[in-house]
């Protein structure tokens, strides 16, 4: 196996696999190790070229240390990619030699599930290196992170229509697009607690399925964003606030799964200035890694892991409230706070040094 350790201004230690004999070609960054060793997914996309997924790589690794500092768990930024089509290009080689390329590593990365990657790929990855998270335990400890994320937005939404709307969830109207491994338990739990909702989905069959469980009302998925509605929980693609929709919206409250839903940073500041109210998505849908990161530490329990998914709830207030006192945005106002915890997290070893 080839290694190149690439310079990245800025990063902890960002290094690309080859390997010949299993077609492995992966890049592994690191771009914090601040509060502890990176944490996050591997994805495995068929990248135009290498610039494409050391780009992609390291925009990836540098939002999960904001992640986890927000999360608050001691895990830096991390992140890996497989050059490939998740489709045709895996053989029974690829992801042992990917194990090994993680296990090379020495600890500073512990790799996890994401796009393009599945849970059979980890297993094979898993057996030439203990860095890999997210395999679950044999009593149903942990494993997929779906359900952790679905609660953690849940949280998310409930405090954000309580800051903007001052109820509960009762009669409150969320369009939820997206109705996946999140959308779909994202819609359960406020069905629960008493929302109404609007769902789409470029599957007709799952519109079918939000319908008959949880009394929802179906829209088409290109004009969803601008349904008459209080919340819009985006759980598909990002990008989902862009100059297109954020001009139809309607609602007072973005919240949702998917990850950076601000297609760019102005769209923060379009939606601050048409009044709606945003629960920065990498706050709200921490909670998959969450649970990941408890395996990763040991002694998982349900307990532990829905306390600290309880304190998404408390966070989000928290940068609502910080928002509002120093009149700033809330997307700003969380990477702000994210980097306070880096930095506090750096300081000990800055000292030391
Ligand atoms: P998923 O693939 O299970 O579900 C995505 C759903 O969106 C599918 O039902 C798909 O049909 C639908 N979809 C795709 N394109 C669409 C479009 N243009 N319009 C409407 N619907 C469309 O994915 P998931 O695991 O549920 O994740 C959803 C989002 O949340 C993603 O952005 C993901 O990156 C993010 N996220 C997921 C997790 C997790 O734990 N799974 C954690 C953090 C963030």
């Amino acid at each position: 196996m080839r290694q190149e350790e690439l310079n990245v201004e800025g990063y902890c230690k960002v290094v690309r696999f080859q390997d010949d004999a299993s077609g492995l070609d992966a890049i592994v960054s690191i771009h914090s190790d601040a509060i502890g060793p990176g944490l996050g997914g591997c994805r495995m996309f068929p990248y135009a070229s290498f610039e494409d997924g050391l780009d992609d790589v390291l925009r990836l690794s540098k939002g999960m240390t904001y992640k986890n500092a927000l999360a608050g768990i001691p895990f830096g930024g991390g992140k890996s990619v497989i050059f490939g089509n998740p489709r045709s290009d895996k053989t029974p080689r690829l992801f042992p030699a990917f194990g090994a390329a993680v296990n090379a590593m020495a600890g500073l990365y512990y790799g996890a599930q994401d796009s393009g990657v599945d849970k059979a790929d980890l297993d094979a990855a898993a057996g030439a290196t203990r860095y890999i998270a997210g395999l679950g335990g044999p009593n149903g400890e942990g494993g997929d992170p779906s359900p952790f994320t679905a609660y953690g937005v849940w949280r998310g939404v409930e405090a954000a229509v309580r800051h903007k709307l001052g109820s509960d969830l009762k009669g409150v109207r969320v369009i939820v697009m997206g109705l996946g491994h999140v959308g779909m338990e994202l819609a359960r739990l406020l069905h629960k607690g008493g929302a109404s909702l609007i769902v789409a989905d470029i599957d007709p069959a799952r519109v079918e399925e939000a319908k008959s469980r949880f009394g929802a009302t179906g829209a088409h998925y290109q004009e969803a964003f601008a349904q008459d509605a209080d919340v819009y929980a985006p759980c598909a693609l990002g990008g989902a606030i862009n100059p297109t929709t954020v001009q139809h919206l309607k609602v007072k409250v973005v919240a949702g799964a998917a990850n950076n839903q601000l297609q760019s940073p102005e769209m923060g500041a379009a939606l601050n200035d048409r009044g709606v109210l945003y629960a920065p998505d990498y706050i709200v849908n921490a909670g998959g890694v969450i649970s990941v990161g408890q395996e990763v530490i040991g002694g998982w329990t349900k307990e532990k892991v829905y306390a600290r998914l309880d304190k998404i709830g408390v966070t989000i207030k928290e940068v609502f409230a910080r928002a509002d006192r120093d009149g700033r945005r809330t997307d700003e106002v969380a990477n702000a706070m994210a980097e306070e915890i880096i930095a506090a997290g750096a300081a000990p070893r800055a000292a030391a040094v």
